[in-house]
């Protein structure tokens, strides 16, 4: 069982894709999931064209887009004027140009559909309550060692285990994530409590100076999803801890009403702070890599972290079909065919976050001129290489 299997640390959306591109080229792979059973957190996530096209590759295209919302726009608004600044049309020129959809979807459905599909595969074993704490590994195979002490052996391991990756830990040894200072509030409503001017089908963004506020409808419209962020030095990292409205309200007085009404209807708003990483060139220690938020996490600001995840998935596998028995030339090929592309997102994140989303006043008003000067085509000319394919060779 062991001479050619896989070991996948890690069940989200990133290890479940790699499991099923790996199954899909007749490989065998080992899910270990540290939680006693695989999910999502119950939030929306942004699925740009190249996530389809991942999605396609993984032969589950279909399944993905049940339950998206397909919006008309990607509308940019001035959270301090109250005015809209552009918008991106994602409607049927868009998909045409880039040959999918842009979509949001509930994280669970999405993962659902990869979990689903794994499941119905002989090639996947899936096992849960199984936390990886290390791997060790000589020339012939590699053992991940489990918190109870089990270990489990098998030709390759791939650390998709996120942003506190164990597995990187070892293969990296670069210490804990970098802490932006961002801290995001997150909040899924019923649509009905959304007020009604802006019940848009788009995904909204209003920047303004050092926050911004995003919401888009999710699951056939039935409820909303609110995420706001505030660039407030935030010190330690924080995964979603509940918080009063009064606790979300205190960082965005200074925004236009308009804006503010999308705090007043959240409810059960739960805190985030977010964290990231600088670029690395090397992901490979032998038979051993990394893969989605263990290799390259980024702010979300580019709407891409999943959406890289889902494409590693497809490329490790491709550079395992093409290398065959020999797993660190497919880890270290597949390394090297990714890192520009995820590094540059890890980049861009930084970028878009400080000269787009948050800027004020001078810095601001040559935000709007800029941005309003685009025109549709000038948008998918720039987001072309990020949407057009996956990347791989
Ligand atoms: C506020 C916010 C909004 C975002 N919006 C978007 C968006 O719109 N579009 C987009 O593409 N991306 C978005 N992202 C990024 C996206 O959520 C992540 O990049 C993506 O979920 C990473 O997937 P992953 O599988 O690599 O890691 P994770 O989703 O973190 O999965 C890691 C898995 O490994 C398990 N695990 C961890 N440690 C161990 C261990 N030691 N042993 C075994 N199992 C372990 C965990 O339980 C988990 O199941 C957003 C992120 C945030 C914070």
């Amino acid at each position: 069982m062991s001479d050619d299997v896989v070991l996948i640390v890690g069940g989200g959306l990133g290890g479940l894709a790699a499991a099923l591109a790996l199954a899909r080229k007749g490989r065998r792979s080992i899910v270990l999931e540290q939680a006693q059973q695989f999910g999502e957190i119950g939030a929306g996530i942004q699925l740009a064209p190249n996530a389809f096209h991942s999605f396609d590759a993984l032969g589950v295209g279909e399944r993905a887009q049940r339950g998206a919302v397909f919006v008309d726009e990607l509308v940019l608004m001035d959270a301090v004027g109250g005015e809209r600044i552009t918008s991106i049309p994602v409607g049927e020129a868009f998909r045409k140009r880039f040959g999918n959809p842009y979509a949001v979807v509930h994280r669970a459905d999405l993962h659902d559909a990869l979990l689903d599909a794994c499941k119905e595969s002989e090639l996947v074993d899936l096992r849960v309550s199984s936390k990886v704490e290390r791997y060790e590994q000589d020339n012939k195979s590699v053992r991940a060692i489990l918190a109870s002490g089990n270990k489990v052996s098998g030709a390759a391991l791939v650390g998709a285990d996120g942003l506190w990756s164990s597995i990187r830990a070892q293969v990296v040894n670069d210490g804990a994530p970098v802490v932006s200072g961002h801290t995001t509030f997150r909040s899924v409503i019923p649509t009905e409590r959304m007020p009604e001017d802006l019940r848009w089908n788009a995904a909204t963004l209003w920047a303004g100076p050092k926050v911004h506020l995003v919401h888009y409808p999710l699951k056939g419209w039935k409820v909303f999803n609110l995420v706001v962020t505030c660039h407030n030095d935030a010190p330690e990292p924080v995964t979603g801890k509940p918080v009063s409205k009064d606790e979300v309200r205190k960082h965005f007085r200074h925004v236009h009403p308009r804006a503010q009404q999308i705090i007043e209807h959240g409810e059960d708003w739960k805190l985030w702070v977010l964290c990231d990483r600088e670029p690395v060139q090397n992901w490979v220690d032998r038979r051993a890599t990394l893969l989605g938020d263990a290799a390259h996490p980024m702010l979300q600001y580019f709407a891409q972290g999943a959406c890289m995840a889902l494409e590693d998935g497809v490329c490790l596998a491709h550079m395992v079909e093409r290398h065959g028995d020999d797993l660190n030339a497919a880890f270290v090929a597949y390394n090297k065919q990714r890192a520009t592309r995820t590094g540059r997102l890890q980049m861009a994140s930084r970028l878009v976050g400080e000269y787009v989303f948050h800027p004020a006043l001078a810095k601001a008003d040559v935000r709007n001129a800029i941005l309003r000067s685009f025109s549709a085509n000038d948008y998918y000319d720039r987001l072309a290489w990020l949407y057009g394919s996956i990347g791989l060779d």
